[in-house]
């Protein structure tokens, strides 16, 4: 399927001009070392998160603007400034300092998102904790596993959580205390190793000494998605900052008077990396939404905050898309000026749809938990090619790689993709599963697990995941361009293609989907989909079947599961659902 690209703008008539404004000329003056020396550093130390994103503003005239505009889900609207956070924080490194807890133990927040969950996060890297956020809509078998893997000390969760938390307390040996958050101040009696957040932040000084970290130190560790199998322990150190600060301005494009809004929950690594680290350790005012995804609510969000630069996945836009233009006439979303997407393959028809209705294209990127920060990303300065990911970042090295992993592939060919070790975000391991990090190293080349392509200008297009490709006849088939197709069909709101066995062709193609509102399923409806598909893709690529579902099944960072669909479609054991939406 060819787009004709959607041309650059003209940097002259751009009331802001973006940080890269000539991507070869930055790509070749680019060096991680300078990036270093724009930020502060610990005194006689290294690098810490929390002192990068927070306390370094202090000293500076940021010190009282606005960091956190925070919009609760019962309607309230509270603002934070860096100072106030600064505090905040300070008072919660001071909080675990007095529990004990020392350089390199695990801190888990299970929340949602408050302000409490971000003082406590940033907090505990001052404390020179690791932390791990675990998502608040975890059921008590995910919430298990990364607390049991990681060995946490010490949990900050809520009231309406603590039932799952007790459920499985006897699993955790390691756990010593439970930090209950209760800021809508519900009666509440605690229970075994429960202690209450007020009471302690209360008493808790303002001021406190950043625990020398150094560069290497680990600060944070996010489970993976969980979309390919179980969810890997990514663990990150404290000079992952260059890397979020660096992306947060070049390619989210984040000025001075921004007001930015990431839509991930820190639960996942989108939601710290640019929900936290990317837009504060720039001095960026951001917006935090507690609740969750209706498009009503979110495009009041972005009328009431002015938002300016929107960050948020392919999962979000079908699902706006789906909700229909008409929502969006009754909102003023005019503040939007660049508009950015990660997660998942951004089908065509989304940035089509978003240049049509926004007036703005979404600007899609690449990246994963393991990488810390966007390795490959659309820029305002360049052509975007719909249903490209883009080019590498200014200090990273991507290639496509043969079936071993050895030689790197000419333009056009599809293959393995990999990146060059040694961007400064890259993960340091997988918590306890050292080999399997190693095993996802080849000489100097980091191994994603995704196939992908790169064209003659070197942008980079994604295939599929390399264990949801699908053999037919010989040839492999990448389900993103199959459900791109198929998602530009009217009624089709989502699709997931995987491939069945077959006795002539080794497998083809079953395609999964979900219909918009207003449409019935019907054979007929079934066949004019399939006839669609047939102009669209290759005789190959086609499905040869086409069931509906009401839904297709997702992780709860909103990942199609093709793998959950074949096993399903094949009567296998399901495998890790921990991730699975409800
Ligand atoms: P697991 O590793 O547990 O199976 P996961 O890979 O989904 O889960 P994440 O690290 O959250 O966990 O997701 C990274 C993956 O998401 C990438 O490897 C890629 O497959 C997909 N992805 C992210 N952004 C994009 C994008 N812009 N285009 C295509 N795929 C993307
Ligand atoms: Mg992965």
């Amino acid at each position: 399927m060819n787009y004709e690209p959607i041309k650059k703008p003209d940097i002259g008539t751009l009331s802001v001009k973006p940080n890269l404004s000539d991507y070869k000329k930055l790509r070749q003056d680019f060096r991680w070392e300078d990036i270093r020396r724009e930020l502060d550093g610990l005194k006689g130390g290294g690098l810490n998160i929390a002192h990068e994103v927070i306390d370094r503003h202090i000293k500076t005239a940021l010190k009282d603007k606005t960091a956190l505009l925070w919009e609760g889900k019962e309607g309230e609207s509270e603002k934070y400034t860096f100072n106030d956070l600064y505090k905040l924080t300070n008072r919660f490194a001071n909080v675990l300092g007095g529990l004990g807890v020392k350089k390199g133990e695990r801190v888990f927040t299970y929340m949602d998102r408050t302000p409490e969950l971000y003082v406590c996060l940033i907090g505990a890297l001052k404390a020179g904790a690791v932390v791990g956020p675990l998502f608040s809509a975890f059921g008590p078998d995910a919430v298990k596993d990364r607390l049991k893997d990681s060995k946490a000390k010490v949990l900050v969760t809520i009231p309406r959580l603590v039932k799952t938390v007790h459920e499985i307390l006897g699993d955790l040996p390691d756990l010593e205390k439970i930090i209950i958050v209760n800021r809508r101040k519900r009666p509440y009696e605690l229970k075994a190793l429960e202690i209450k957040y007020e009471e302690l932040m209360d008493v808790a000084l303002d001021a406190f000494e950043t625990v020398k970290t150094t560069n290497e130190d680990f600060a944070i560790m996010h489970y993976t998605s969980g979309t390919t199998g179980k969810p890997k322990g990514a663990a990150h150190v404290h000079q992952a900052v260059m890397g979020h600060y660096a992306t947060a301005r070049y390619v989210l494009d984040l000025h001075p008077d921004d007001i930015y809004w990431c839509t991930a929950d820190p639960g996942w690594v989108t939601g710290t990396s640019y929900g936290i680290f990317g837009p504060w350790s720039n001095g960026i005012s951001q917006v935090v939404y507690e609740g969750g995804f209706s498009a009503n609510h979110w495009y009041s969000v972005i009328e009431k905050y002015k938002v300016t630069v929107w960050y948020t996945a392919p999962t979000a836009i079908r699902m706006l898309m789906k909700a229909g233009e008409s929502v969006v006439q009754k909102y003023n979303l005019k503040s939007l000026r660049y508009i950015c997407s990660v997660g998942e393959p951004l089908n065509p028809e989304a940035v089509l749809w978003s240049l049509r209705v926004l007036g703005l294209s979404f600007h899609d990127n690449w990246w994963q938990t393991e990488t810390g920060c966007i390795q490959i990303a659309n820029y305002p300065v360049q052509d975007i090619k719909p249903g490209s990911m883009g080019r590498p970042f200014l200090g990273v090295t991507a290639a496509i790689l043969d079936e071993n992993c050895e030689k790197e592939m000419p333009p056009g060919k599809e293959g393995n993709l990999a990146l060059k070790s040694g961007w400064p975000s890259m993960f340091r391991t997988y918590w306890n599963k050292e080999e399997l990090y190693k095993s996802r190293f080849k000489g100097q080349w980091y191994i994603t697990g995704d196939r992908a392509r790169m064209d003659e200008d070197g942008y980079f297009w994604f295939v599929g995941r390399a264990d949801d490709v699908i053999n037919t006849a010989g040839h492999l088939v990448g389900p993103f361009e199959v459900e791109s197709a198929l998602i530009e069909h009217p009624a089709v709101a989502e699709a997931g293609a995987i491939g069945i066995p077959d006795p002539i062709a080794m497998e083809v193609i079953k395609a999964f989907v979900s219909l918009k509102d207003g449409y019935t399923p019907s054979e007929e409806l079934k066949r004019d989909i399939k006839n669609f598909a047939r102009k669209k893709l290759a005789a190959l690529a086609c499905p040869r079947e086409i069931e509906f579902l009401p839904g297709l099944p997702k992780t709860r960072s909103g990942k199609i599961m093709r793998r959950l669909l074949k096993a399903r479609e094949l009567g296998l054991p399901e495998g890790d659902t921990s991730t699975l939406e409800d």
